[in-house]
């Protein structure tokens, strides 16, 4: 018997991709050997507290496998899942748009042939301190074939936070980059991560209402995770650090959504690392069990995505 699960109240990506394109879409992660500005000097070095060597991304370049195996790879396993299935061209790894533009261009070019036929949508990861105008030039003029996404992380509204985890840029860079971004058409996605060392629950509230002000059109949050190799590892396994238990972060997870406005589309409301990478937070709930437990918050709270924008 199928279980008959109850509306979600946040706009969730997944239904949101398939009412637009009319057929399922997944998301095809490419990494395309980019770097960080804030790994390799040139605004600093070891990268935020907590991001690995692989800079968030699948380190498949490194292992060896090119953009064009990574790409016919991807296409194949999710027209595994549905033979009609669309992709979201996903570079994912370290800062996008912090390459020369002649790298730029070999991946759009590599993608072109699919584009507005198989791949329905490109998007873009970045810091909003590397986001040039060549890139911006280039991302626009795909504009008319495919949705192009740039995501942005603000990850706190506090620059005292963004100092302390080293990130090396500040709320108004953010802000500055969003206003760039949607002059330019292009859609804006932004990310949050809730449990940051200082931000608070407050917090949490905080960085959503600046993503709803800069007009994000896409939303990702995720629980702070301590990661094998990065600073955060060292101060968990010294007892500075904490991580949010499941009960407390979706508590502060529906703060957040009830702070966004409703239209935002929301990409991503969990975070994932491969076990092995994985110290902390290691909770007994999966992916699912998070969002059901959300569900049931805020049906017993009665609100729902943007609601505290329609009773303030
Ligand atoms: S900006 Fe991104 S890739 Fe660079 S260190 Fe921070 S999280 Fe990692």
């Amino acid at each position: 018997m199928q279980t008959i699960r109850p509306p979600l109240p946040y706009r969730a990506l997944r239904p949101w991709l398939e009412a637009r394109f009319g057929k399922p879409v997944r998301r095809v992660s490419l990494d395309q050997g980019s770097d960080c500005p804030n790994r390799d000097g040139t605004k600093g070095f070891g990268g935020c507290f907590y991001c690995d060597v692989e800079g968030s991304g699948t380190g498949a370049l490194r292992a060896g496998v090119d953009l064009e195996r990574q790409l016919q790879a991807g296409l194949a396993r999710i027209q595994r899942t549905h033979p009609d299935c669309a992709a979201v061209a996903y570079l994912q790894s370290y800062s996008n748009t912090y390459v020369e533009p002649a790298r730029l261009d070999l991946v759009l070019d590599l993608l072109e042939p699919h584009l507005g036929s198989r791949i329905v949508a490109l998007s873009v990861a970045t810091r909003p301190d590397t986001l040039p105008d060549w890139a911006l030039d280039r991302l626009e003029r795909l504009r008319d074939r495919v949705d192009v996404w740039i995501e942005l992380g603000l990850e706190s509204a506090s620059d005292e936070v963004l100092r302390a985890i080293n990130r090396l840029h500040t709320t108004q860079e953010f802000r500055a980059s969003c206003a760039r971004v949607k002059a330019r058409g292009l859609q804006l996605v932004g990310h949050a991560i809730l449990g940051l060392p200082g931000d608070g629950r407050e917090g949490a509230v905080r960085t959503a209402q600046i993503l709803r002000e800069v007009g994000a059109d896409g939303v990702k949050v995720h629980q702070l995770m301590v990661l094998e190799r990065t600073v955060f590892a060292n101060w968990w396994r010294q007892g500075r650090l904490q991580v949010l238990q499941p009960e407390e972060y979706v508590a502060w997870l529906a703060d957040f959504l009830e702070h966004l406005d409703p239209e935002q589309v929301i990409h991503r409301i969990t975070g994932d690392a491969e076990p092995e990478k994985l110290l902390a937070p290691r909770w007994p709930v999966s992916k699912n069990g998070i969002r059901d437990l959300l569900v049931q918050t805020m049906h017993r709270r009665g609100t729902r995505q943007g609601w505290a924008g329609q009773h303030s």
